[in-house]
């Protein structure tokens, strides 16, 4: 496609963001529609109470790649990322906890004084994961190949994989292929004694999907992320402000690119012609003219709401049907200042509050065995 183009992006959640800097930077003209009076998606800080903000969805800053991060300058744009040291806090019902920390040894003293053997596979573990992430990082970054037609740049990108993949050796080769399809239990199993640290490690594995540790295929989950950071436990890094201040950053760089960004704008059709998206028409009649259209929507409602589905091939309908997708979702709440893990809170010292804070502290209670 050629430079100057104007492109379309529906949707203003991060990904959309993330898409636009980049076409900008490429020389194209991206227009992003959100519906929403905010950009951010499920990445955003609001007002959920008079004088009470916090991230109302998403809590923490998942895998964010720090190559992103660089190119659109988030730091830049007022987004301080804070990263916590230790990175995780695991205790236990019997008064005993896991600490982990970005420093190894230190995280071995911590394992230490729960198990002096997971104490000592602490580092075997790291260096596990260290080899996975050299292999499959590129991956992340990799454009999907063409399954039917593959390209020449596709086979390129194959064959280099490939080519790291055999650089592993036999042994991490025969590891990498029995550990992917595993449950994450077991994987975690593999390596330490302790249902504690098993629990906290293999945590990753199951984090935002519909899996448990015994689902097989978890661990090629917990791989995946430690693609992104292959420190045992990952990283949760909190923006000042909130997730909001991540996704007005990234906005903030796409407009500095050259990308135009409106908001209460809400996409209720993708214009097609011979087979080429053409444009889009607004919920409020509105149409924009277009040489290509990206959504960031979600594909059910991007090729089943937003197109008629009568043009594709049926079974590739069928296959955008067959998408498992929740529908529900629930984030916020009532009451002691702050956020955890999808659960919003504010202070309040009325008896109600105490009741709800005590039915959900007897809710989160965590028992130190995996149900099967
Ligand atoms: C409950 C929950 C908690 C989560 N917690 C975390 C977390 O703590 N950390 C983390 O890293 N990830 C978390 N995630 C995952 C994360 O939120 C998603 O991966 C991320 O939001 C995906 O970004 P996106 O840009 O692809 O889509 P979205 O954020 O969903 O953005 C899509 C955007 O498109 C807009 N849109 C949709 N249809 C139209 C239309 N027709 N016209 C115009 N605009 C439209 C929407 O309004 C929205 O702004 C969580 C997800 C959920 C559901």
């Amino acid at each position: 496609m050629p430079a100057g183009q104007r492109i379309l992006i529906i949707g203003g959640g991060h990904n959309g963001l993330v898409a636009a800097f980049y076409l900008a930077k490429c020389g194209y003209k991206p227009l992003v529609l959100e519906r929403r009076e905010i950009v951010g998606g499920a990445a955003v800080t609001e007002e959920f109470h008079p004088g009470f903000r916090a991230s109302t969805l998403a809590h923490t800053v998942g895998p964010l790649r720090l190559d992103v991060a660089r190119d659109m300058r988030v730091e830049k744009f007022g987004c301080e990322l804070i990263y916590p040291d230790p990175r995780v806090f695991a205790p236990a019902p019997d008064g005993r906890a896991a600490l982990l920390y970005d420093n190894h040894r230190k995280t071995e003293a911590s394992i230490a004084r729960l198990s002096t053997k997971d104490a000592e596979k602490y580092q075997q573990f790291a260096d596990a994961l260290g080899e996975a992430c050299v292999l499959l990082m590129p991956l992340l970054a990799m454009t999907p190949p063409s399954i039917d037609k593959p390209s020449t740049e596709d086979l390129w990108s194959l064959f280099k994989v490939g080519r790291d993949f055999r650089s592993l050796g036999k042994r991490r080769m025969f590891n990498l292929l029995r550990w992917g399809p595993m449950a994450v239990a077991d994987f975690v199993a593999e390596f330490f004694e302790t249902e504690l640290l098993r629990a906290t490690i293999a945590a990753r594995g199951i984090f935002g999907t519909a899996l448990g540790p015994w689902s097989a295929g978890s661990t090629a989950v917990l791989l995946l992320r430690a693609a992104a950071d292959p420190h045992p436990v990952g990283c949760a890094s909190f923006p000042r402000g909130g997730l909001g201040a991540l996704t007005h950053a990234l906005a903030e760089s796409a407009r500095s690119a050259g990308a135009e960004i409106r908001v209460n704008a809400e996409v209720a059709q993708i214009r097609v012609k011979d087979g080429r998206a053409t444009g889009v028409v607004l919920a409020d009649g509105e149409e924009i003219a277009a040489d290509a259209v990206v959504s960031g929507a979600d594909p059910k409602r991007t090729f089943l709401g937003l197109m008629d589905p009568g043009q594709f091939d049926p079974t590739f309908v069928m296959r955008i049907r067959n998408l498992r997708a929740s529908r529900q979702t629930a984030s916020g709440g009532r009451s002691p200042g702050g956020s955890t893990s999808g659960r919003t809170l504010t202070i309040s010292n009325g008896p109600s509050t105490r009741r709800s804070m005590e039915s959900f502290r007897r809710r989160r209670t965590w028992t130190s065995r995996f149900p099967r």
